[in-house]
């Protein structure tokens, strides 16, 4: 039986770079024995414009039957005047929370024939290989209450709170107490719990979950000295557990360290593997049409789909390793300096598989 898989090429280069990685998929069909049904949907934009929602409800069953979602990237300039709840991003937040997508793992690699794209020394950055775990659906990006009042003295204020019940914290641990036990074994929780109480319960139950899974060497460190550390000496790092607002910007910094943002795949999962893929990276409107857009975060990121939700290990090193050689010969689209087409790119790839 086949693997269920729903692609959402969404806006702006989207459909380009998503074009490339079901080129990799059906090449893994056709001579690698993978089995898979590709079925398609709208998200963002492209579900505004077609059915006037960025998360049109056809797309949320698909998503819900599917085993794993490739997803492209979402938004533009042509909706950045919608309301905030109708903008193409909802769609994202809405199917993130929808399928409980709890853990996102985003990677930065630094291949070795891209040493020289970081705006690190080599000497700093070389064989770079971190995987930073953040918690997706809870935090102060979802917590209520929430919004913007007029105080007594007729001064606006905003707020936003920030909470984490001990199940999310657990779950996510867990997670990464897994994943760390299958890379070096050694896990950074990152927090601010010489200020924050929510970060007191997060330092508490990680360290709770790492000692009853048991096997994973655990340390804690405050966010503002990991955002120093990851520019000081970034190899000092493999996994990192962290919580959706500091995992967002850390994981920013650690993709940057790797050269380009169209180099990085990042996963979003939930406690039955289920999981959404994705570039880091936009919908690059400054790109969009002109085929130059670099594909192989979105390749990268089928990978990751065979290797946690599909369990197929040996495919995902397959595709990496074709990356890899693609790379190690000379092959460059513009962000990386060079001039080859997101097609080029894609077939070289596929070429090698
Ligand atoms: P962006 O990631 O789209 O682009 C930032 C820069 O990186 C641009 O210069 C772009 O050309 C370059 N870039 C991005 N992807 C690339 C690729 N594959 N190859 C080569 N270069 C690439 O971020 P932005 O410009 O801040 O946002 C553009 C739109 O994307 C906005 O509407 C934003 O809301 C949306 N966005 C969507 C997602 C998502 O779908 N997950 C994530 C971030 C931003």
């Amino acid at each position: 039986m086949g693997h269920n898989l729903l692609v959402l090429e969404g806006d702006g280069i989207g459909p380009e770079i998503v074009a490339e990685a079901v080129k990799v998929i059906d090449r893994l069909c056709s001579h690698h024995g993978f089995q898979a049904s590709v079925e398609y949907g709208l998200i963002g934009g492209a579900g505004i414009d077609s059915v006037g929602s960025p998360l049109p409800e056809e797309t949320l069953e698909c998503a819900r039957l599917s085993d794993a979602i490739l997803l492209g990237a979402v938004g533009g300039i042509e909706w950045d005047g919608l309301e905030r709840h109708l903008r193409p991003e909802q769609g994202l937040l809405r199917i993130r929370t929808s399928l409980d997508l709890f853990a996102n793992l985003r990677p930065a690699i630094l291949y070795p024939s891209l040493t020289d794209t970081s705006t690190l020394k080599p000497e700093v950055v070389s064989g770079l290989d971190i995987l930073i775990v953040r918690e997706l659906t809870g935090g102060i990006y979802f917590g209520h209450p929430r919004g913007i009042s007029e105080l007594d003295d007729g001064e606006k204020q905003g707020f936003n709170t920030l909470t984490y019940r001990e199940s999310e914290i657990e779950r996510i641990a867990r997670v990464a107490v897994d994943i760390a036990s299958k890379r070096s074994a050694k896990l950074c929780s990152v927090d601010k719990a010489n200020v924050l109480e929510v970060s007191e319960l997060w330092r508490g139950k990680v360290t709770e979950v790492c000692d009853a899974i048991g096997g994973v060497s655990l340390n804690h460190m405050l966010v503002d000295n990991a955002a120093m550390q990851m520019i000081r000496e970034p190899r000092q790092f493999d996994v990192i557990v962290t919580d959706n607002m500091f995992g967002d910007i850390l994981s920013d910094v650690a993709a940057m360290l790797t050269g380009s943002i169209g180099m990085l795949p990042s996963a979003s999962l939930n406690s039955r593997n289920q999981g959404m893929y994705e570039p880091v990276h936009g919908s690059a409107p400054d790109m969009a049409g002109k085929g130059i857009a670099n594909p192989i975060a979105t390749i990268l990121s089928v990978a990751m789909m065979l290797r946690y939700s599909l369990e197929e290990p040996d495919l995902a090193d397959k595709v990496e390793a074709a990356v890899q050689r693609v790379l190690d010969d000379g092959a460059r689209t513009a962000d990386l300096g060079g001039s080859m087409s997101t097609a080029a790119m894609g077939d070289a790839i596929v070429g090698q598989l």
